[in-house]
């Protein structure tokens, strides 16, 4: 898939919103991806996840690991792509954890996996978290890479998307300043 056709299906899914957003970290943004409402459907879930697979193939990963909640999904469809095993890490007082009994071999090649990369910094705490438990992170994906390619994690990395997205501190926010409301997606306020 070209990266036009990503595009369109995130916008054909509405996963794609332009406007004026808190996100999760408090910063402000014109615009929101929301990859759930693309992974909801299997079939494409499964086509990204495959897409995003043969990009990181080479890597030699004998497991794909992902932040929980939104990186799973994604975990998911790549290592069925790769036929390997996906497993997810998890906070635990704000630690990010391996539970659930999983496990990894030592030195066993482990790739990690989100659906949205913005600053990579849940990513950073995936990898630090499966090199901790002994296994060699090869490489890091996700389905969109809204940093446009400047988070760094000094790995191997793709993304089926690169999208350039400004984010604003409110005091500072262009948005605000026009006196256009900010809402949180996913919440019930209207525009
Ligand atoms: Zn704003």
């Amino acid at each position: 898939m070209t990266e036009n056709e990503i595009l369109e299906v995130f916008r054909d899914n509405s996963a794609l919103l332009e406007g004026h957003f808190i996100l999760s970290s408090g910063l402000h943004s014109d615009r929101y991806i929301q990859c759930a409402l693309v992974l909801q459907h299997p079939r494409v879930a499964e086509q990204l996840g495959s897409e995003l697979a043969a990009k990181l193939r080479d890597l030699g990963a004998s497991v794909v690991a992902a932040p929980a909640l939104g990186g799973i999904l994604v975990a998911h469809e790549v290592a069925r792509a790769l036929g390997v095993r996906a497993i997810f890490t998890e906070r635990q007082d704000g630690a990010m954890t391996l539970r659930r009994g999983f496990s990894l071999a030592a030195g066993e090649p482990t790739l990690v996996v989100e659906d949205v990369l913005t600053t990579g910094l849940s990513t950073r705490e995936t990898i630090q978290c499966v090199e901790q438990a002994g296994a060699k992170v090869v490489g890091a994906g996700a389905l969109i890479d809204r940093s446009g390619g400047t988070a760094d994690l000094g790995l191997p990395r793709a993304a089926l998307l690169s999208l350039q997205i400004q984010n604003y501190n409110p005091a500072d926010c262009p948005l605000c300043k026009s006196g256009s409301p900010a809402v949180k997606p996913g919440s019930r306020t209207k525009k």
